[in-house]
């Protein structure tokens, strides 16, 4: 019946081995991941430094930018380094280490001016991630396109070291936590070993209830009538293609106070019309032009957001970056969109 598990460990078992070795001896150890962190890029890197902890390890965190409030609950976050905070400590936690581990990100760019001390560090680097095409600037990879979130890969890993007995409830919440904030509360990218998972963090002693309410239902009143703005003034149909586009504008950020992780999660409510595809929300930050796009079922706007918008991502939701105007970008969406997605068919 557990055919699969078997199978997943079968193609791991010489990295799960070198890790091991690695793992040994007592080393310092730093976890990067991929700037604007997201529930699963904090949940695994800190569930990660909370099971090597255990092994007695010396480890830091470092994010590359600061980490949303609603997080600030999880074991460990309060130890770990901020890049855009404190640019010293982080590069010192990362050259004095002896491992660095990689997680929720496949390219240094990723991670900003990280990438150089990441690059040029003697470290053992290790790659726990599960984005399409990662970059090869890892000794020991763990990539993993079908697991739903790097914390369901940082479950497996620990298990097939055969150390699923150290994951205590706060590492499992932490490991929770990337379970439900990337599939969107197990509602897309999941695969039968994801609940089983799932299963054990709770067998464990997660709160899946408590842990979601904490990271759901902590929205201010200014969120919520960010999204109204979103929703009522900042929203285009493209009917014909089955496309929304949202917006914000330099002016917005200021009306709204919007900080860092305000508007994450806000492109998903176009996706909630039926006939709607695709996602489009662009950006207008302080020196950059920031794109998220989101799709459902076989349209990939990885490959739009690789090929129109200098970024990448995973089939469902990618996004990018472009030094160009908020009126350019929106008018690239509405021409790129058309080359690939058929007209829908008129219902009238
Ligand atoms: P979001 O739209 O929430 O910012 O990002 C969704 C996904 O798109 C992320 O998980 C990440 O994989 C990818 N992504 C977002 N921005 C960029 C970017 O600038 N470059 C690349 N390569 N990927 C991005
Ligand atoms: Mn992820």
């Amino acid at each position: 019946m557990f055919d699969f598990i078997w199978t997943f460990a079968s193609h791991m078992t010489q990295e799960i081995s070198q890790l091991k070795e690695l793992l040994a001896f007592p080393k310092e150890i730093s976890i990067v991941t991929h700037r604007n962190p997201d529930g699963d890029a904090i949940g695994s890197s800190l569930g990660l430094a909370g099971f090597l902890r255990k092994l007695g390890h010396n480890v830091r965190v470092v994010f590359p930018s600061d980490y949303p409030l609603n997080y600030g609950f999880l074991d460990g976050i309060q130890t770990s380094v901020v890049f855009d905070l404190d640019q010293n400590g982080a590069r010192e936690a990362i050259d004095k280490s002896q491992v660095i581990f990689c997680l929720d990100f496949n390219g240094l760019d990723r991670i900003d001016k990280l990438g150089e001390n990441v690059q040029f560090s003697k470290a053992k680097k290790v790659l726990i991630d599960h984005h399409l095409e990662p970059e090869p600037f890892t000794d020991i990879e763990f990539s993993e396109t079908e697991s739903s979130s790097t914390c369901e890969l940082v479950f497996k890993v620990i298990d097939q070291m055969g150390y699923r007995s150290k994951i205590d409830p706060h590492i499992g919440e932490c490991l929770f936590t990337g379970m439900i904030t990337d599939t969107g509360s197990f509602r897309y990218g999941t695969r039968p070993y994801t609940y089983e998972v799932a299963a054990a963090l709770k067998e464990l002693g997660v709160d899946d209830y408590k842990l979601a309410d904490k990271i759901f239902n902590s929205q201010k009143e200014k969120h919520l009538r960010l999204l109204g703005h979103c929703l009522a003034n900042r929203m285009e149909i493209m009917k014909d293609y089955g496309v929304g586009i949202m917006w914000l504008t330099r002016k917005d950020y200021a009306d709204f106070d919007i900080q860092r992780g305000d508007t994450e999660g806000i492109v998903n409510y176009m996706l909630m019309m039926e006939d709607i595809r695709v996602a489009a929300f662009v950006l207008e930050q302080p020196t950059i032009i920031k794109i998220s796009l989101r799709s459902k079922g076989d349209i990939s706007v990885q490959e739009i957001a690789q090929k129109y918008f200098n970024g990448g991502g995973h089939k469902n939701a990618a996004g990018g970056g472009v030094y160009a105007s908020l009126g350019d970008i929106i008018d690239k969406v509405k021409k790129v969109m058309p080359q690939y997605l058929s007209k829908l068919a008129d219902k009238t």
